[in-house]
């Protein structure tokens, strides 16, 4: 039986990626086969279907780093036909087959259950992004920073990372200040709970080692000089959240906010994170995220519009974010 598939190819032609017909012997080995309902695309994503950079280590593959759907066979005792279930990275679309296909064979430890009150389609709506922004909030908890602690940056603001954390931010109490190259987007920003967004130029340039104190936290998506000029505004003991490099993978800063302001930095890893903070991080987005504003951040397309959109999220054309209907 063939299903369809977004596969990714490098050979003597080159590397592209497709949606095709293909069969079981595409997917890796696992216990555990999923019929796939959503998938989405994440920045990783556009990487790996532009060949960009190597997200990709193992030819031919399916792309795709999450996917939703249902049990349709395991070997593993934990899942059984007909549940409902979650993956978010592994490496799945990276060295292992992924999501971005009818269906998808996996190992049962990489995946979760559906959080009770979210369909696949809204899960998939958060997706790797939704769930790392939610990774980003709850290290700022954990750092002791609260809504009366003072204002929140967050940066690559109408990012999949951005919308989602703003969303949830702005639900929790905290004042939301959004960092974006896309000043037109202002009132979609604002419908998610910005209270104020200012341009990406503000700090995407070199800076000085410490500027005027104003943020007691920060979700950081940007990297690059957006990174060292957060960490040098960030107040006495605040903490920053950096989970992405959409500007660049360079950390231009001083250690001046460190050792004079006693700030901290938090790495915020999604695809190895151990199982328990997956589970937490899923719990608390299926009670802490307003639906209505996820459904009005995210756009559906189908598996054969996947490639194309790979290209325009790399490019910054994507507003919040993209779920995949593997059927369409
Ligand atoms: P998106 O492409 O959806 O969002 C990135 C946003 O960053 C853009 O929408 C844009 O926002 C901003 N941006 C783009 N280019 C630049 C630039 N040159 N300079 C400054 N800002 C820029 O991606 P995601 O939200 O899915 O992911 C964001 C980042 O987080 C990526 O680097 C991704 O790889 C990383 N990531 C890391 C994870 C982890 O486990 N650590 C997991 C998930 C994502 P605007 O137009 O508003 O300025």
């Amino acid at each position: 039986m063939t299903f369809k598939a977004l596969l990714i190819e490098k050979d003597d032609a080159g590397y592209r990626a497709a949606v095709k017909d293909v069969g079981d012997k595409v997917l890796g080995a696992g216990e555990v086969t999923v019929r796939v309902a959503y998938s989405t695309i994440n920045y990783k994503d556009g990487l790996a279907i532009t060949g960009k950079s190597p997200v990709v280590r193992k030819f031919p593959l399916v792309a795709g780093i999450d996917f939703a759907g249902t049990v349709e066979s395991s070997d593993d005792s934990r899942f059984k036909p007909g549940d409902r279930v979650l993956l978010n990275g592994f490496g799945v679309g990276e060295s292992h087959s992924g999501g971005l296909a009818q269906r998808a064979r996996v190992k049962a430890d990489w995946l979760l259950p559906l959080p009770a009150g979210l369909s696949e389609r809204r899960a998939m709506a958060l997706g790797t992004a939704g769930y790392t922004a939610m990774l980003c909030v709850m290290a700022l908890q954990r750092h002791g920073v609260t809504a009366e602690s003072g204002e929140v940056l967050v940066t690559g603001a109408n990012g999949g990372v951005g919308t989602v954390a703003i969303s949830l931010l702005s639900r929790l109490g905290y004042r939301v200040v959004a960092s974006t190259g896309r000043l037109n987007e202002a009132g979609f920003l604002q419908s998610l709970g910005a209270a104020e967004v200012i341009s990406r130029d503000t700090f995407s340039n070199p800076g000085k080692p410490l500027a005027k104190e104003r943020f007691a936290g920060v979700v950081d998506a940007v990297g690059s000089h957006t990174l060292a000029n957060a960490c040098a505004a960030t107040r006495y003991g605040g903490a920053v959240a950096a989970c992405g490099l959409a500007q660049g993978m360079d950390f231009p800063g001083s250690v001046a906010p460190f050792i004079l302001r006693g700030i901290s930095l938090y790495g915020i890893d999604s695809v190895m994170a151990p199982m328990t903070a997956r589970s937490a991080a899923w719990a608390r987005l299926a009670s802490d995220m307003d639906l209505a504003k996820l459904d009005s951040l995210t756009q559906e397309i189908g598996l054969g519009d996947a490639v194309a959109a790979g290209a325009r999220i790399l490019a910054g054309q994507v507003r919040g974010r993209l779920v995949v209907n593997v059927d369409a």
